[in-house]
């Protein structure tokens, strides 16, 4: 689960972390109360839960009342589209009133689980800001990495390391360890799986100050960090990835255009591993687990089928706990009630495939069947190809 800014500077400034003085609002009324008690100039940030703000506009500068009102009228109410966000963005209720800081120079720093060390590691750049991601990228030695061993936590020497890669001296260098302890303790106890201060600056008076953070928590923690999952905001999450939890469905979205109906994460992998291997592309993928019953599978194929990017549906199961013939009767149902006129490509094996398999051959014609797992990938990633032609786009 994601924080927003404000929500991730309070938990920031409660371990001890400096962060700019700041008030969340959600009305323009309150952007001016707010930018008053604070005294011009102010930024007006956009809460929502994606980076790259700065450069889409979601970032401005208020050095009067009357920028402050421009300010909340451009953002207040409106959805906010960034680098890192689909094209219908996301929806701007809260905008976070800060006092403006002139920062000397901005250094990033962040933390996350490295899944293929399954160890938390420390990333420092002295080169922090809004083009992080090209350094990344482009010159990956400019981000120093250091690997946290769990049992001994951030070492004194690991901090004075990271503060070496931030280009920091003296009080500067003691006051950045001392935020790593607290980013480090904050990270372990509220079971994050990120957390980015970017830009990290050092103020016109000497000062470092957290101007950013991002702060993702691990969903399955939730149940133990009560505080952190009362801060989620619905309307941050896409609207599928709601009724999908809501029906009992794991939902993954993904850029491309097949919709892929699977049963446990293995086969949900493999089935994605597959389709790119072919050139084709996922559009998303559903779980639907191993003790789904007809009425949950049926809500499934409902939610793949209201993916408007999914032009081609490919249920891949295999029947352990799960009966293909309750998949089959599932699919069957939806087909007669919303008459979709995508291709469904279906993959049936295991319990009670063959029964599946004789109710589907009365299904409509739209219902590819095919027991191969190599066949029913291509055919999958072929239909793409002829429902992009028929729709005049070039077969890709
Ligand atoms: P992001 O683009 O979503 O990561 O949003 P940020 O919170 O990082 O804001 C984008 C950029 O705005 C930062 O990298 C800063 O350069 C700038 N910025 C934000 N707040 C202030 C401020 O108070 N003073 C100054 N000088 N710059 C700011
Ligand atoms: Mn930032």
């Amino acid at each position: 689960m994601k924080l927003h800014e404000y929500q991730a500077k309070q938990l920031l400034a409660a371990y001890n972390v400096a962060v700019p003085d700041s008030q969340p609002v959600a009305t323009g009324r309150e952007v001016l109360h707010a930018a008053e008690r604070l005294g011009y100039p102010v930024v007006v940030k956009a809460q929502v839960h994606s980076g790259g703000r700065g450069k889409a506009g979601g970032v401005v500068v208020a050095e009067s009342p009357a920028e402050a009102r421009k300010a909340s009228a451009r953002l207040l109410g409106t959805r906010l589209v960034t680098a890192q966000t689909d094209a219908r963005g996301l929806p701007v209720q809260t905008v976070l009133v800060e006092k403006a800081v002139v920062a000397t120079r901005e250094l990033y720093l962040g933390l996350l689980v490295d899944p293929s060390r399954k160890q938390v590691v420390f990333l420092a750049s002295a080169c922090g800001g809004m083009d992080i991601e090209q350094l990344a990228t482009g010159h990956p030695g400019g981000l120093a990495t250091v690997v946290i061993d769990p049992l001994t936590g951030l070492l004194p020497y690991q901090a004075r390391a990271l503060a070496r890669a931030l280009a920091l001296t003296g009080p500067l260098a003691v006051q950045a360890a001392q935020f790593m302890r607290s980013l480090y303790r904050l990270f372990v106890e509220k079971d994050c799986s990120l957390v980015e201060i970017n830009p990290l600056v050092i103020t016109d008076t000497g000062e470092l100050l957290a101007l950013d953070a991002k702060i993702t928590v691990d969903d399955n923690a939730l149940f133990r960090q009560p505080e952190i999952a009362a801060l989620r905001d619905d309307s941050q999450i896409d609207s599928l990835e709601q009724e999908a939890a809501k029906a009992g469905v794991s939902y993954v979205k993904m850029d491309g255009s097949i919709g892929c109906l699977v049963n446990g994460a293995g086969l949900a992998m493999a089935t994605m591993d597959l389709i790119a291997l072919l050139g084709g592309r996922a559009a998303n993928f559903l779980d639907i687990g191993g003790a789904a019953d007809e009425q949950r599978i049926c809500r499934a194929i409902e939610l793949l089928l209201d993916d408007a990017d999914v032009k081609v549906a490919w249920v891949n199961i295999f029947g352990g706990i799960l009966r293909c013939d309750m998949v089959a009767r599932a699919l069957l149902r939806v087909m007669r009630e919303r008459h979709p006129s995508i291709p469904f490509v279906v993959r049936l094996q295991g319990t009670n495939a063959s029964e599946a398999r004789d109710l589907l051959a009365s299904g409509p014609m739209t219902l590819m069947l095919e027991p191969d797992l190599g066949r029913a990938a291509r055919l999958a990633v072929a239909a793409t190809g002829a429902t992009s032609q028929k729709r005049g786009g070039p077969a890709s």
